[in-house]
């Protein structure tokens, strides 16, 4: 359980000795609660008190990490149900599933790991696989790890998982899954080598499972809360309860935000099984999953679900940017124009894609606006005219031209008095307001 400032305060020197930068012992103690400070600040805290501190500061999800034979991918350690509380820190990775016994596993494993597709200038990619297999998921996991290194979920009885784990040599992968008919089996199996998922039909069963499990010595869980995938028999997304696993995935993040240790890991969904996949892939990552396992390699339906993962995992309070300097578009020559934008992720690849799809070159100053887009940053007065020539001096954008030519955004032609008047040997001209008409300009007025 989390401590109080009061109880944490207890746990300290109380020499109020002023050495971590606050005046009282219990001045720290208050920022330690609100979790606005590191331990670290207090050089004079006991072992003793740092154990108790440790463990109640510890995050109320547990950071569970999937390896593989070269990449990892972690999950947990969130700390508030809605992002604008704080931030969401790992996004859910996002999985294929194959069949063991698919006679192209090898081919289709390839083509997934190969696929990679930008956006805003980050690389998005998926994260691994999951294999569904019997006594042949040995075999399978030797098939795949010949063509990936991404890490793995291995699905099946004990026997099949066992001869999966053994194929999985110092990799960690997630073990699929404990219920109470083989709970001590598979604690025995993933002990020390691997996580493991953990399913129940009540929420309170599945906090009963996992403490059994944790009594074991098996630390990383991920809960299931959804029945095994390709099982028969049993109620899975494809029977319409949608609904029905957003409460429990809610309800298990709320309880796990109490520091109610049981629940306290994350959480694997099985859109593959739902009948509308995209609609249960997307809730699953909007609200809480941790791993995400899709029923095959669809670029169109990956594409459009890791753009929600990156937007609902960028943290609100720092916008994606790229790096302030000059950009050279279509090899640009002396006489070429200089355009002017906000570092902006968004702002800028929206122009730089115009302006690289139109043929036309021109230099692109890209100047440090905090992230924000032109409104945004001259309404903050981060993008102004004295900003704005810092930049282009700052980057010696003149001894690039022979012509100085430089294009302000339209939404801030407000600003090319004042431009003038910071770069008087320079032409400035007032671009269009929306980057999607900069092509016309550059042909129509520029030339
Ligand atoms: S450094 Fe430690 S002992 Fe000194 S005032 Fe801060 S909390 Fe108290």
């Amino acid at each position: 359980m989390a401590l109080s400032g009061i109880q944490i305060y207890k746990l300290l020197p109380q020499t109020n000795c002023k050495e971590c930068g606050f005046p009282t012992c219990l001045a720290f103690a208050m920022k330690l609660a609100a979790k606005q400070v590191e331990l670290s600040a207090c050089p004079y805290v006991s072992e003793a008190s740092k154990k108790q501190l440790a463990e109640s500061a510890a995050p109320p999800i547990r950071l569970v990490t999937l390896k593989g034979a070269g990449t990892e991918v972690k999950a947990g350690n969130e700390v508030c149900l809605f992002r604008h509380e704080k931030t969401f820190y790992n996004k859910p990775g996002i999985f294929i599933r194959f069949k063991a016994s698919d006679p192209d596993l090898a081919k289709k494993a390839a083509e997934a790991d190969a696929y990679k597709v930008n956006y805003v200038g980050m690389d998005f990619t998926i994260d691994g696989f999951a294999v569904v297999g019997d006594a042949d998921l040995g075999a399978a996991v030797k098939t795949i790890r010949g063509v990936t290194k991404r890490p793995l979920i291995l699905i099946g009885d004990a026997a099949a998982l066992q001869s999966g784990l053994s194929a999985c040599g110092g990799e960690t992968p997630l073990l699929y899954a404990a219920d109470a008919s083989n709970a001590d089996a598979l604690a025995d199996l993933a002990k020390g080598k691997a996580a493991l998922a953990v399913k129940a039909d009540s929420l309170d069963d599945l906090a009963d499972l996992t403490q059994k499990i944790q009594a074991k010595g098996v630390d990383d869980m991920v809960l299931s809360l959804t029945p095994c995938p390709l099982s028969q028999g049993e109620r899975g997304w494809g029977e319409g309860n949608l609904s029905e696993w957003l409460e429990r995935s809610t309800q298990v993040r709320r309880l796990a935000l109490k520091n109610f240790r049981p629940l306290g890991y994350p959480v694997i969904a099985f859109p593959c099984d739902a009948k509308d996949e995209a609609a249960a892939a997307a809730q699953a990552i909007a609200k809480y999953a941790g791993f995400v396992v899709l029923s095959e390699f669809k670029p169109e339906l990956l594409y459009p679900l890791l753009v929600l993962r990156e937007n609902i995992y960028t943290d609100p309070q720092k916008p994606i940017q790229v790096q302030p300097g000059v950009y050279e578009i279509n090899a640009p020559k002396p006489e070429s124009p200089v355009l002017v934008t906000t570092n902006f992720s968004i702002t800028y690849f929206a122009v730089a894609n115009e302006v690289e799809g139109s043929g036309l070159p021109a230099w692109l100053v890209v100047t440090d606006a905090e992230g924000m887009s032109v409104l945004t940053a001259w309404a903050a007065g981060k993008f102004d005219a004295e900003r704005i020539a810092k930049a282009i001096k700052g980057f010696d954008v003149a001894s690039k031209v022979n012509r100085k030519r430089v294009v302000l955004p339209g939404h801030v032609a407000v600003l090319s008095g004042e431009l003038e008047a910071e770069l008087p040997d320079w032409e400035v001209r007032v671009g269009p307001r929306e980057a999607v008409d900069l092509p016309a300009f550059m042909k129509q007025v520029l030339n």
